[in-house]
């Protein structure tokens, strides 16, 4: 993770962090002492509307909370200077980050390019929201570049919108290639970066145009928020999102937005460690007999692992594998885990099992984006490799 020394040492303020390395961005980017009292720890503006000095002039630039709020402005610094952005926009959850950019972006008879496995909520949304406002959605292998670039209809397609590593299947695509495609064509990528994190990847910095999140798994990472954001280079881009944070107002609360900047501290120390974790026990879990193929671009086998190694730090914190005893077996393993907890979402400190087609991913099933029905998807926390691989071989002896 060290970067070359530079000549300047790094400081706190904005210009010394460009400087700085990851970790120490995550620590203090948008995370200054209190300018009133010192305290260490940005406060927690509870506050909905701010006093003005006179008609038309707002103290320090803030009018209203739903347009802005002090412990917000801070998460966005942060969240901008962690993806090597220029502009953030924080959200009250992933999907009404999501909900926010195809607002400001696509209009009525636009098309956007999906991954064939794009996370459940955003297929639902497509489908069952924008559809009817005349937004389309064509499914697409986003791992093959070239699939995409045949995709693209001039004038028509309005962006490409790319996971990767994908949920659930952990497909990788080579974000630097995806942005030449769409710029070609005129056209924005867009890269929901939840998955990898800004600790393994940063996708502005490889060419895309935006770069969302869900704040709620690895940049919170304590399982106790939800949150979502927008990252770009550029401003009009930033401006047309903001527009919709603000005119639709899913703005996260002040104590939402402090738990989130909270979290983000440690994203580096946790991503590490939980990458590391991952790798080990995914290459155990190939060796078991009840499974059918593992899916992690740190394994060798993976068909995205040469790309995975030049585009991401490390292979990150999640894993999906297959049973071969199908459907049931899968169920049973989620079921009969004990230190591991059946629940959705990830990227927390407590490790988490699901079944992605009856659970994140139910809203796909029956769709051409559903996921197979023997998977298993597993999110790796902070407990020790040895604890987790117990737990989890002993649910797998079971399916044997
Ligand atoms: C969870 C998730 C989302 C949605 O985020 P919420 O905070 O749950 O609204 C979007 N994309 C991916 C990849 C996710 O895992």
């Amino acid at each position: 993770m060290s970067e070359p020394r530079k000549q300047q040492a790094p400081g706190r303020d904005r210009e010394g962090l460009k400087r700085a390395a990851f970790e120490t961005v995550a620590v203090h980017a948008g995370g200054d002492p209190d300018v009133e009292t010192g305290a260490v720890v940005p406060p927690i503006y509870a506050v909905s509307t701010y006093a003005q000095d006179s008609v038309g002039s707002p103290r320090s630039g803030y009018v209203y909370g739903r347009g802005s709020n002090p412990t917000r402005t801070r998460l966005e610094q942060r969240l901008a200077a962690l993806e090597g952005g220029s502009f953030a926009c924080a959200f009250s959850s992933g999907m009404a980050a999501e909900d926010a950019v195809f607002r400001a972006l696509c209009r009525p008879g636009d098309e956007v390019l999906i991954p064939t496995d794009v996370y459940g909520g955003t297929y639902r949304l497509l489908d069952k929201v924008f559809s009817l406002w005349g937004l389309k959605y064509v499914p697409v292998s986003i791992s093959d570049s070239n699939a995409v670039r045949l995709a693209i209809k001039p004038g028509v397609t309005r962006l490409i919108w790319c996971e990767t590593p994908t949920n659930p299947l952990l497909n990788v695509a080579d974000i630097r290639q995806l942005a030449t495609v769409a710029h070609e064509a005129g056209t924005l990528l867009v890269v929901d970066n939840t998955f990898a994190s800004p600790c393994l990847q940063q996708p502005l910095m490889l060419g895309a145009d935006i770069a969302v999140h869900s704040t709620t798994k690895y940049i919170g990472g304590h399982s106790d928020v939800i949150g979502g954001a927008t990252v770009t280079q550029s401003q009009d881009l930033d401006a047309a999102i903001r527009f919709h944070q603000n005119a639709a107002g899913a703005v996260p609360s002040p104590f939402d937005a402090w738990l989130v900047l909270r979290g983000s501290q440690t994203l580096a120390v946790r991503v590490n460690q939980q990458s590391d974790t991952a790798l080990s026990l995914a290459t155990e879990i190939s060796k078991h007999p009840a499974v059918e193929r593992v899916f992690y671009p740190g394994l060798d086998v993976h068909p995205g692992h040469q790309l995975a190694s030049r585009q991401m730090r490390k292979y990150g914190g999640m894993i999906s594998f297959t049973l071969a005893g199908g459907e049931n077996a899968a169920l049973q393993v989620c079921n009969s885990v004990k230190l591991f907890t059946l629940a959705e979402s990830l990227g927390a400190v407590e490790s988490l099992i699901c079944h992605p087609l009856r659970m994140t991913h139910a809203s796909a099933a029956g769709s051409s984006v559903a996921p197979p029905a023997n998977l298993v998807r597993l999110s790796i926390g902070l407990e020790a490799f040895d604890d987790l691989a117990s737990d989890l071989f002993v649910a797998l002896d079971s399916v044997k």
